[in-house]
């Protein structure tokens, strides 16, 4: 944010004053407010400035939405241009210009064997909708009602995409593993490890007395966001693919988190190359603003007229502001530069796991970067080999990277991984600010627990 920009924050008082409503007027089930106390009144790029007058470098980036960051220019400028244009904002699923625009742009970016074949839903506006829609599809094109879904998978959270997600008890749902080099419930790792979860789950589904019920497709994210950071090995989502190719079971590829160049490639799928029946996307699509689609093979167009309906499914702002992300995006080919840029932070992630045993893994792909965070002198009781993970630990250091603004994210099944989800335009010196921060919290946070040894587990 530029020095001279006038600053209209609002005091201190009110500050606390807004934190304190909010606490007692908001559901308990409010999340990201507990573990960051934060009221954001202005935003640029990677920075949020608080009512306090603090300023922030946001590795949250809207739970991964901000592919551009806060506010840039051309998102605001696409918005801008629609507001003055007259055009009608609530247009229901009918065509406009701007839809046009839209999916022009999106279907440019997707696998060509897909685009040259494909059918685009407007869902409601949350990533969640998309995989309702995605497994209604699937299930009205097969007629079949079971799903394939994996161990640690984040789906959303209306009934459907929650008992897609791991922790769900659906009869319907068979549950697979999800290869995990660091936690390998193999005890195995690596490519081992990755095989034998790839066997497991083809013995499964050709085991007549396997207990599978029909599936109407198998659900993944190529990179499991909130599980904790865990890129699925490429070779391993080809297999999936041949597994479903070869029982003719629909793969859905939910993307909500791992679009958009996040991973180093502008869909996480590109990288193995593997071309999903479905794919799921909301998130960085709208730029900012909630969108969500489902893009799908057209032999799967099944649905009836009104099959799948919703109020808002047409929102201009979020398709204009899309549009402009996709494009820039491409233009400046940022996937390339998450890739890099991610590979550098992961170098230098690891070089600091070197001497701090704390961490007990550091993992990513592109922008998407996981620090599991462990206590190396505890009794290993998780029986896969590694150190139990230290979600208290873990809780601290979000805490110490906030008091040295920087905001991250907690994740992984023991909310045990620290996240950082910069946006795509981050630069090398601010990579290098935000991995100094992260350093200092973390040495800040450990020191602390020398002093106050803390010998309970997760924190929430
Ligand atoms: N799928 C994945 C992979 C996600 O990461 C998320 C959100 N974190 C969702 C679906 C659900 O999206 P939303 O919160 O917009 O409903």
């Amino acid at each position: 944010m530029a020095a001279t920009e006038p600053t209209t924050v609002a005091p201190p008082a009110a500050h606390e004053g807004i934190l304190r409503r909010q606490s007692l007027r908001e559901s308990a089930a409010r999340t990201y407010a507990r573990s960051l106390p934060i009221v954001p009144v202005r935003a640029r790029g990677l920075t949020i400035e608080g009512a306090d007058g603090r300023r922030y470098l946001d590795c949250l980036s809207g739970a991964g939405t901000l592919a551009l960051g806060h506010n840039h220019p051309v998102v605001l400028e696409a918005i801008k241009k629609v507001l003055d244009s007259g055009a009608p904002l609530h247009v229901l699923d009918l065509a406009t210009p701007v839809k046009d625009a839209f999916t022009t742009e999106l279907f440019a970016t997707l696998p060509r064997e897909l685009a040259d074949d494909a059918r685009i839903q407007f869902c409601g506006p949350a990533g969640t909708d998309a995989v309702e829609a995605a497994l209604k599809l699937v299930r009205t094109a097969t007629g079949r009602t079971g799903l394939l879904a994996f161990t640690g998978a984040y789906h959303g959270m209306t009934a459907g995409a929650l008992d897609a997600s791991g922790g769900a008890t659906d009869v319907r749902v068979t549950r697979l593993p999800y290869p995990h080099d660091y936690r390998c419930p193999f005890g195995t790792g690596g490519e081992r490890g990755a095989e034998l979860a790839a066997r497991w789950t083809e013995h499964l589904l050709d085991d007549p007395k396997g207990g599978v019920p029909a599936p109407a497709a198998m659900i993944l994210e190529p990179v499991q966001g909130e599980g904790g950071v865990i890129p699925a090995p490429d070779d391993w989502l080809r297999r999936m693919r041949r597994i479903t190719d070869d029982r003719s079971i629909p793969l859905i590829a939910d993307e909500v988190q791992t679009g958009v160049g996040r991973t180093g490639a502008f869909w996480a799928v590109d990288h193995s190359g593997v071309v999903p029946d479905v794919m799921v996307m909301s998130k960085a699509i709208g730029g900012s603003l909630p969108l969500a689609v489902i893009v799908y093979r057209s032999a799967l167009d099944a649905w009836q007229p009104g099959a799948h309906a919703g109020t808002f499914r047409g929102n201009q702002l979020a398709m204009a502001a899309g549009t402009a992300t996709l494009a820039f995006v491409r233009e400046n080919r940022l996937a390339e530069r998450a890739a890099t840029l991610g590979a550098r932070m992961l170098g230098r992630l690891q070089g600091l796991a070197a001497s701090h045993p704390c961490i007990g893994d550091v993992r990513g792909r592109g922008l998407m970067i996981g620090v599991e965070l462990v206590d190396p002198d505890a009794d290993d009781g998780t029986r896969d080999g590694a150190p139990p993970p230290a979600p208290s630990l873990a809780a601290a250091v979000q805490r110490a990277c906030l008091d040295r603004g920087l905001i991250v994210e907690l994740g992984g099944r023991h909310s045990a991984v620290v996240r950082l989800l910069p946006p795509l335009t981050l630069t090398d010196e601010q990579a290098t600010a935000v991995l100094d921060r992260f350093a200092d919290a973390l040495a800040a946070a450990e020191r602390s627990r020398q002093h106050h040894p803390d010998p309970t587990g997760p924190s929430h």
